[in-house]
């Protein structure tokens, strides 16, 4: 870091023919003219060490016909810079002022075009939707309730009240997510308040084409909006209106739509009705009703706006939605690819098959149709597993495979299907071939993986079955994994006469020296930290995903967390001629 980069800074702004200002302190005055139209800026308060862009406040903006009003977010301040995907670099103060000055002018040449603002406008409507307040979404396409619940913050004792959309006290995804965010439920019955909608149309049309003030304000206006999505739209949303309308009278209407960059957005409008309403509602349904047995046509749109008119509703207000929907939280980091629907034996729940669990279920393990974590392991946890285990001394003395199970459940806010196996034997083991997609092989136990190896090799699954032993080898130095699809080498394979194929220390001498700690009579153990479990647990989860995805990468993977270790390079290797395993 230079010292004297802030006075760069300034010297550069003053070269670029950017005039400072009196007042505030370091603060510079940018005018801009663009197509015409005149834009004043202050550029202040550059922060010493780079660490955050300096502001800039709008002075003067021009109203432009039928160009909708982007990139000033709150305070009047200009958002220019993506600081996800641009940083200012310390070392190259010149560069800092010329790119502010290149990023603002590139926003203003947005914010005047009425193509580009459009665009803009609708990709990142959240932050143009102005909320009145947000409200929890846990329910991805079938949100039925909205309601507040008090909870009470697990770092304070705070009590706090949050509004959250669901679809019924008796779904899994209200049972997790009410336990985990500790609310206090009382006996009412939930009355189903909501109604919900997609548009297929960009949310907004062009500024030209509107006629009423931005943020929508009230009833008639977003009725309004809602005639710009097409006749359709509001007709579908009115019937459904009505229909929630004969039990509640304090209406929620949330609305999706996928933006140019295909992410789903939410947003919502609260209308609280005069009591009434529910009269309303009732003739209308009567009337329906006696239109139907009369065949006669369709009733007027107007009229089912009116039904619902301005004069009707008592209060209005723009909801933002944070999304927390499990299928979201899953799915956004997957791509959408996750692993739900898929039947997953996790063989090992020590370090190695904790880490793998934690992340297997953030992924979407046991959920979707189908799909299923099954969890295996004979031991009991003990206090010396602590230092390298997922589970805590809430554990102690139970067996890890159920508190594994009970941990998992803990750390998420969606239900899942988790079984518990018994340790397995051979017999267990050509059961779970039949019944997984998938199984990991996290023991660590040479005889137990060529057992699971031969199983799935003499067997004959109706299906692809995967097969991936993950272990850590060179004394807690490296951890290397294998996946077996049955078209290429087997666990078996990787050693020839009793020797290793690809060694693991670069001197013999180490395999000698590295002993592992003798703890008692029969029991050994090797010293190495829950780091190397961490990074053993990504490279099976890695070699795992990417298999997934393409059937073509390297099966066998070592990752090193000591030079004494050779490199390994990631291949896929051919089965040995003579393996007993996988060349009967
Ligand atoms: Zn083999």
């Amino acid at each position: 870091m230079t010292d004297n980069t802030l006075a760069r800074f300034c010297q550069a702004m003053k070269d670029l023919g950017i005039e400072p200002v009196s007042k505030p302190a370091i603060g510079y005055r940018y005018d801009v003219n663009e197509a015409g139209h005149e834009f004043s800026f202050l550029i202040h308060e550059p922060d010493e060490s780079f660490l955050r862009p300096p502001k800039v406040t709008v002075l003067r903006k021009p109203h432009i016909e039928g160009v909708r009003r982007t990139h000033i977010v709150e305070g009047n301040t200009l958002c220019f810079v993506d600081e996800n995907n641009y940083y200012f670099d310390a070392e190259h103060p010149e560069k800092a002022a010329s790119d502010t000055i290149g990023f603002i002018n590139m926003t203003i040449k947005r914010m005047v075009s009425p193509t580009l603002s459009h665009d803009d406008f609708n990709n990142e409507f959240d932050a143009y939707w102005r909320p009145h307040q947000y409200a929890y979404l846990i329910a991805a396409d079938n949100a039925k309730y909205i309601d507040r619940y008090r909870r009470r913050s697990p770092l304070s004792s705070a009590e706090s009240e949050e509004t959250l959309i669901h679809e019924g006290r008796e779904s899994g995804a209200f049972k997790a997510w009410t336990f985990k965010r500790a609310y206090q439920i009382d006996e009412h019955e939930p009355i189903e308040n909501v109604v919900q909608l997609t548009i297929r149309n960009p949310p907004v049309p062009p500024a030209a084409d509107i006629l009423y003030k931005w943020p929508i304000a009230s009833w008639e206006n977003f009725v309004l909006w809602s005639k710009a999505q097409g006749n359709s739209f509001v007709a579908t949303m009115l019937e459904k209106l009505a229909k929630v309308a004969l039990r509640s009278h304090d209406i929620t209407i949330l609305i999706s739509y996928t933006n140019k960059s295909g992410l789903m957005h939410h947003f919502a409008v609260r209308a609280l009705f005069k009591r009434n309403i529910r009269t309303i509602a009732k003739r209308d349904a009567r009337a329906r009703e006696s239109a139907k047995k009369n065949r006669q046509n369709k009733r007027k749109l107007a009229d089912i706006i009116s039904m619902f008119s301005a004069q009707q509703v008592k209060s209005f207000e723009r909801l933002g939605i944070f999304n927390a929907s499990p299928s979201f939280v899953i799915g956004r980091n997957t791509l959408g690819d996750d692993l739900k629907g898929l039947k997953i034996g996790l063989i090992g729940c020590g370090t190695l098959g904790g880490y793998i669990a934690s992340t297997l279920i953030k992924l979407g393990a046991g959920t979707g149709e189908g799909g299923e974590l099954i969890l295996s392991d004979g031991d009991l946890l003990k206090p010396e597993n602590l230092g390298r285990h997922v589970l805590d001394a809430n554990y102690i003395g139970e067996f890890k495979s159920f508190a594994l199970k009970h941990f998992l459940q803990n750390s998420v806010h969606w239900p899942f299907n988790c079984e518990l196996w018994p340790s397995i034997d051979a017999a267990h083991c050509k059961r779970l071939f039949s019944h997984c997609d998938l199984v990991i092989d996290a023991v660590g136990n040479i005889p137990l993986s060529k057992m699971m190896s031969l199983q799935l090799h003499r067997s004959e699954p109706s299906k692809d079955i995967t097969l991936i032993h993950g272990w850590i080898d060179a004394d807690g130095n490296a951890v290397r994994c294998l996946l077996d699809d049955r078209k290429a080498g087997c666990i078996n394979c990787l050693r020839v006469e009793g020797k290793e194929r690809f060694p693991i220390f670069k001197n013999e001498n180490d395999a000698n020296e590295h002993k592992p700690v003798a703890m008692s009579c029969g029991q050994s153990f090797t010293p190495y930290a829950a780091s190397v479990s961490l990074a053993g647990a990504s490279l099976i989860i890695n070699t795992l995903l990417d298999n997934l995805h393409d059937k073509n990468t390297p099966r066998l993977r070592q990752y090193k967390a000591n030079n004494c270790v050779p490199e390994l390079k990631w291949q896929t290797m051919k089965g040995l001629s003579t393996c007993k395993v996988c060349k009967p």
